[in-house]
């Protein structure tokens, strides 16, 4: 159970003050529900306001805060220029301050003539006339209001920074003083404040970096920490040996034979599997390095000792592909796979439900419902997680319950996660990577084009048809809602079909599972030729025929997320091509993201790239799913802080197994501050 101190900062946000409907959507968006969003919602930046009372004494360029005077309204004569209200210091300094917009009305309001006000905003050299362009407008006695150093926050749209400031505020209100947990003499090298302080301190200057410091190392050690209890138990828990002989595998009828980096992955794991100890190993391979092929090989080890495997994927296509896919390498093989979603209902339900308690069933895929309550199995040995970033330490929980003696753990990834990553969300988990890509892959070519040249890439999108070839057409993310994502998809493929009828096949998240199954089917197997897709093809999809990807809008697509879908192509024997579409007017970072995807197609590249331009949990693609993202510490926090947090936690468990001690016990609201509540639970008694 959550400590009662931390209570009022897991309230809902929905009880403060000034809380109203407008603002749902708006905190929605950024994940703020509770006080502790809240409160670890921290700057991103801030802005150094130049308190001044002279504008001869000010910068152009800054961000100033001075007491002037309105003296005169100067209306423009076209509609189009802006409204300026003259105003002066009380030296006599001139400046304008400028609004854009037709209604003047409200610029005379908020500045009567003759009355001083309390400006903010940016000084501006305008020809040789100083401007402040839409400042903020205070009583001369408010002006406290805005401190010198002001915090900038993350926001979305419907918010401002004052609102959000606001909110701060009252999450501060609610934060308790917590017992320390952190090692005493760490603190003391360190320096570092209380956690309610080291908050305070964040949030009233955001370039606190000590403070900073202390927050990124508490997430860290946390995150440590429940690792460290989750191996602790699996440890207590003892695994069973497997090693099976070979006779399935010998079956095999493969069209190709394995790679290098296969082989030594597979040898790896049948190490780990031969031990009593659970193996914990991760399978690193970028898109198409086969990692289908190394879980096949793992779970028919898993079979020919007598034991059953599961393999879970993180969404339904993804499910029924792998499924297909295993049963076709596995076709002529004395051996039942089976496939289970949230979909199958009824008496298929429980006929696969008996199947797998009596043991009928060998190999069981699926999405999460295969490890859910009522699914019972005869001996399961062997569990194969596929793109690990939807599976967290509880769902790692619910998988040790399904045996008497904990199930082999394998989960694949194509992120390629820095080691300082790796460290931090799995501990000591082992690694295998596939290096080697298997022989005769073309390479993709990868261009950019302005989107306003539609009209070509629907001619080379004709071109590449005729010939023979199938393509994906992703479209792009749209921020409003899923709603919106649906509409633009379905837009696209209505006026595709304008040009190429029944060729063109639709996929969106919102599509019912049936329909969505018969799009895909329909596209593997060459019926349609254009596939028009949400992100949903996002993982895993293999349709080796189709060598042309279009994305729209691929300025809006974060770097791993770009990576993952151009993986869709480039599957087969032909030369691929990915045709990135992008919008007119592109940032600094977007340009910077397209330009390396035309130049590498080198996952490890892109996600160390990704890591520069985003933070760790955009990388994981964990932001979303919340459960392992890092809210506060930055991957410099993690490279710097990870091993003495490992170290720290270390010491704590040998000492204080239970947590009972009353650092201990600081440790456990820790673990509670930061939602790793599963892993408290593993205590004994916890
Ligand atoms: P991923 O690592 O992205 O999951 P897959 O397992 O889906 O990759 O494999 C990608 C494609 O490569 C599949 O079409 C698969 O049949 C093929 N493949 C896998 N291993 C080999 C190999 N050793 N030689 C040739 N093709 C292979
Ligand atoms: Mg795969």
């Amino acid at each position: 159970m959550r400590p009662d101190i931390l209570n009022p900062l897991f309230a809902e946000i929905s009880l403060f003050k000034g809380i109203g409907p407008a603002l749902a959507r708006p905190l929605e968006r950024l994940g703020l529900a509770r006080a502790v969003d809240v409160a670890f919602h921290l700057p991103v930046s801030w802005v150094d306001r130049h308190l001044t009372d002279r504008l001869d004494m000010a910068d152009a360029g800054r961000v100033v805060g001075i007491e002037l005077t309105p003296v005169d309204y100067r209306a423009s004569g076209s509609a189009r220029a802006p409204f300026r209200v003259d105003a002066v210091d009380r030296y006599g300094n001139h400046v304008a301050l400028v609004y854009f917009g037709k209604n003047s009305g409200w610029p005379r309001k908020l500045l009567p003539l003759g009355e001083p006000k309390y400006i903010s905003g940016k000084l501006e050299a305008y020809g040789d006339t100083l401007q402040i362009v839409h400042p903020d407008v205070l009583a001369p006695e408010d002006a406290h209001m805005l401190p010198a150093r002001e915090p900038v926050y993350g926001l979305s749209e419907g918010l401002t920074n004052n609102r959000m400031r606001d909110l701060v505020g009252q999450a501060l209100t609610r934060a308790p003083e917590l017992p320390e947990w952190i090692e005493p003499s760490l603190l003391a090298r360190k320096d570092w404040p209380a956690w309610r302080e080291a908050l305070a301190r964040v949030h009233a200057d955001p370039a606190d970096a000590m403070a900073r410091a202390r927050l990124a190392y508490d997430e860290i050690f946390a995150g440590q920490l429940a690792l460290m209890l989750v191996r602790q138990s699996s440890r207590r828990r003892r695994g069973v040996p497997i090693q099976g002989d070979g006779r399935l595998r010998d079956m095999l009828k493969l069209p190709f034979a394995p790679t290098g980096a296969q082989r030594r992955a597979t040898a790896e794991i049948e190490g780990d599997m031969a031990q009593a100890t659970p193996m914990l190993r991760l399978l690193q391979g970028d898109v198409g390095s086969g990692k289908t092929l190394v879980a096949l090989m793992a779970l028919l080890n898993a079979v020919e000792a007598g034991m059953q495997g599961a393999m879970l994927a993180p969404t339904e296509i993804l499910a029924r592909q792998h499924y297909e896919t295993l049963r076709k390498m596995a076709s002529g093989l004395p051996i039942a796979i089976a496939i289970l979603t949230g979909r199958d209902k009824g008496k298929a339900r429980e006929a696969t439900l008996m199947g797998l308690a009596d043991g009928s069933i060998d190999i069981l895929v699926g999405t999460h419902a295969i490890f859910q309550e009522a699914v019972q199995y005869k001996a399961l040995g062997l569990a194969v997680i596929d793109e690990q970033h939807r599976f967290g330490v509880a769902q790692r929980m619910m998988l040790a319950s399904k045996a008497e003696r904990s199930p082999h753990l394998l989960v694949m990834t194509a992120t390629p996660i820095p080691r300082t990553l790796t460290l931090t969300y799995y501990g000591e988990m082992e690694v295998s990577r596939l290096d080697e890509m298997p022989p005769g892959r073309q390479p993709i070519q990868t261009l950019v084009m302005a989107a306003t040249r539609l009209d070509e890439v629907v001619e080379a999108l004709a071109r590449h048809v005729e010939g023979g070839g199938q393509a994906y057409w992703v479209c792009p993310l749209v921020e409003e809602s899923e709603t919106s994502d649906q509409a633009a998809a379905e837009m696209r493929a209505e006026s595709l079909r304008e040009r190429f009828g029944a060729r063109v096949g639709l996929v969106h998240g919102r599509m019912k599972g049936p329909d969505k199954d018969a799009a895909m089917e329909a596209f593997a197997a060459n019926r349609t030729q254009i596939l028009v897709a949400t992100t949903v093809i996002e993982v895993g999809v293999d349709v080796p025929n189709s060598s042309l990807i279009i994305i729209e809008g691929a300025d809006r697509f974060g770097l791993a997320q770009l990576h993952q879908l151009r993986g869709r192509v480039g599957r087969g024997d032909k030369p691929s091509t990915c045709l990135l579409l992008r919008g007119n007017a592109l940032g600094e970072t977007s340009r910077a993201r397209l330009a390396l995807m035309r130049e590498t197609n080198d996952g490890f590249r892109i996600a160390e790239a990704d890591l520069e331009l985003r933070g760790a949990g955009e990388v994981l693609g964990t932001r979303q799913s919340g459960e392992a993202a890092l809210k506060v510490a930055t991957p410099e926090h993690v490279a710097a802080l990870v091993d003495s947090a490992r170290d720290d936690a270390h010491l704590l468990i040998e000492r204080d197994g239970g947590l009972d001690s009353a650092r201990g016990q600081a440790a456990r609201t820790c673990l509670y501050l930061f939602e790793k509540d599963a892993a408290v639970g593993l205590l004994r008694g916890g």
